[in-house]
């Protein structure tokens, strides 16, 4: 059982931001930031690297890339925001289906790092 994969799926709700085929992007339920959204591919990785290892994850590196574009649109972020990925325990990864935070929606040099 996978939270990320039960949320692609509706099974458990999330505030959709943006989704296509390939990703679905929700608010993050504990924001960090004004604008805190969450990348997931649709298909299940477990992380950045899993999804370096073969040529379908690679797509989806790609897929995720649009969708930050469109998430920075909608949420109006054309003065900068941030792409968060942690991999692995030890990079702070809590949930292991790949995802990339959108953070944005103040100075984040100034709330963040
Ligand atoms: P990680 O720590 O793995 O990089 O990020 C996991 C993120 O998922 C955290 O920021 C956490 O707040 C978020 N999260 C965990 N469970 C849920 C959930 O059920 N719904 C939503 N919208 N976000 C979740
Ligand atoms: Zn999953």
């Amino acid at each position: 059982m996978c939270i990320f994969c039960d949320i692609v799926e509706g099974k458990i709700p999330s505030t959709k931001v943006y989704e296509n085929d390939k990703v679905l992007c929700f608010n993050d339920i504990n924001p960090a930031a004004p604008v805190h959204v969450l990348v997931v591919p649709k298909k299940h990785f477990d992380d950045i690297r899993d999804m370096a290892s073969s040529a379908e994850g690679k797509e989806y590196l790609g897929y995720v890339a649009e969708a930050i574009d469109e998430v920075a649109k909608i949420k109006d972020l054309g003065t900068g925001f941030r792409v968060i990925n942690n991999c692995g325990a030890d990079g702070g990864q809590t949930v292991m289906h790949a995802h990339f935070h959108v953070i944005g929606g103040v100075k984040l040099s100034e709330k963040i790092l």
